[in-house]
């Protein structure tokens, strides 16, 4: 295999990042990255202060060049959760800004400064393809975030994919405002357009001015989001004509780690003419599906395979199975050279994560006619065992948000003596109205969907909690 970046073994004044002020071109990068890479020769693991900034995509690319995993830390991340992940991956330095401070457990380790220029630093060494490059932490929705051990090859394999199936080249402009500790923000987002030799503008953080400033005119190509954003996107385009132009201008508009509700969908596609592609993924496999560009919108679904993965479904005996009806609901398996390489420390979860080569994902989904993936949920929170049916919260969640008076929706189950699970709506209505009454949304699900998916309870709360990415934390609804 090829080194990781080849734009960097031969740098060019082409841009590489630009974070706020601070612009770099590949050489620039290539200096930066390489003389930080000289200090971290034979540390075992290195945690990455990882801020929005430069300085993280320059930490995390000399560790790569050092050939030294990489753990990026959220600069968010609780107390205790802070505590686990360190005591879980031992790092033995931390890289940071000069100008971070750091929180207790981090301060008392070896730091070192990273910097956004450099000497001429000599070639990087050739690293073994199957070396761990990163250890991301799983985002923590289902349980304690677990560290994924992801190799070169696999990081390689999947930016390959995702390169095949969007046509993305070094011409391409991303415009990035995701947080850089998980795959989402620092894989696809950082090393994404630095393997291909292009360029990324992050924002800082998002917000509709920024997104409508780079994209489109502003030479922007692609947009990578989660559902929160466009939905935000979504809100603004009625009173943005720039807006409106800067969607309508990209080559690509990308949305994944949750489901992007259907009704974003269709606004953004009604006011820009642009279908928001949907892709699949996961801290343990990189990404596994993608919805094609150009190809008929399909709202829903996250499109099919990408080149180098097989995906399965499999139902609870663990049969295989072959129905393309758009019903049948199985766990999703898959297997390629996308995937980790295990867990860290947990060999016990890693063995239980596979059926041989095939790895759980614990999503639950359907096949099209044509092969499309359509999630249901996660087995673990989202698939309701309610009167004999199996019934997934996405599109009890999806209808929900098509009743105007709903701001957001999440459904989950609870034990019922008759039904053995019902149907529960969590909703935040909308800013300033009055709620839409229980009935009604009842009402309004059933007669979209069918009898046995109306929600028997629904609960109104002010927000959902969400983590980070946007994604919905069932485990912290207040009963559920
Ligand atoms: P944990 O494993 O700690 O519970 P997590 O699964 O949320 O957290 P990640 O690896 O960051 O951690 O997220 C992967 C999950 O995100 C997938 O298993 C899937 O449930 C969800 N996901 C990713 N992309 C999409 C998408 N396009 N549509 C719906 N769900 C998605
Ligand atoms: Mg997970």
């Amino acid at each position: 295999m090829s080194a990781l970046f080849p734009a960097l073994a031969a740098p060019s004044d082409r841009p590489a990042l630009r974070v706020g002020p601070d612009t770099l071109t590949y050489a620039e990068l290539a200096r930066a990255a390489g003389a930080l890479a000289g200090r971290l020769d034979g540390a075992e693991r290195v945690a990455v202060w990882a801020t929005p900034t430069a300085r993280t995509a320059v930490a995390v690319v000399a560790a790569l060049l050092a050939g030294v995993p990489a753990v990026p830390l959220n600069p968010r991340t609780g107390e205790r959760e802070l505590a686990h992940i360190l005591g879980d991956s031992a790092p033995g330095l931390v890289l940071a800004g000069a100008e971070d401070e750091l929180p207790g457990g981090l301060a008392a380790l070896p730091r070192v400064d990273v910097e956004l220029t450099g000497p001429e630093a000599p070639p990087a060494a050739p690293v073994d393809p199957e070396a761990t490059a990163l250890v991301v932490y799983t985002s923590g929705t289902t349980g304690p975030p677990k560290g994924v051990l992801l190799s070169r090859r696999a990081v390689a394999a999947s930016l390959d994919a995702l390169a095949e199936a969007w046509s993305w080249t070094a011409d391409d402009v991303l415009v990035h405002a995701l947080p850089l500790f998980h795959v989402h923000g620092l894989v696809l987002g950082i090393l994404g357009p630095l393997r291909r030799g292009g360029e990324v503008r992050h924002l800082g953080g998002f917000s509709v001015d920024g997104v409508a400033r780079e994209l489109g005119d502003g030479g922007g190509t692609m947009l990578f989001g989660v559902p929160t954003m466009y939905h935000r996107l979504a809100d603004a385009l009625d009173a943005d004509d720039r807006l409106t132009d800067a969607l309508a201008g990209a080559r690509l508009l990308v949305s994944g780690s949750a489901a992007l509700p259907v009704h974003d969908h269709e606004r953004i596609a009604a006011a820009t003419g642009r279908t928001v592609v949907e892709r699949y993924g996961m801290s343990e496999t990189l990404m596994n599906t993608s919805v094609r560009p150009g190809g008929e919108p399909r709202p829903g679904t996250v499109g099919t395979p990408l080149a180098g993965v097989d995906l399965r479904l499999v139902d609870e005996d663990g049969s295989v199975l072959a129905e393309l009806d758009g019903e049948t609901v199985g766990e999703v398996q898959v297997r390629g050279p996308n995937l980790f390489s295990g867990y860290l420390n947990r060999p016990d979860a890693t063995a239980a994560a596979f059926d041989g080569d095939w790895f759980r994902t614990g999503d639950m989904a359907v096949r099209e006619a044509d092969g499309g993936v359509r999630l249901v949920g996660r087995k673990a929170t989202d698939l309701i065992k309610s009167g004999g049916y199996k019934i997934g919260a996405g599109e009890i969640e999806n209808a929900l948000l098509d009743h105007p008076g709903v701001r957001e929706a999440a459904v989950t189950g609870e034990p019922d003596p008759d039904l053995g699970e019902r149907i529960v709506a969590w909703v935040v209505p909308q800013d300033g109205e009055k709620p839409p009454a229980e009935a009604e949304l009842a009402d309004h699900v059933a007669g979209l969907l069918a009898p046995h998916k109306r929600p028997r309870v629904v609960r109104y709360l002010d927000a959902l909690p969400r983590n980070d990415m946007g994604k919905v934390l069932k485990k912290a609804l207040p009963t559920a």
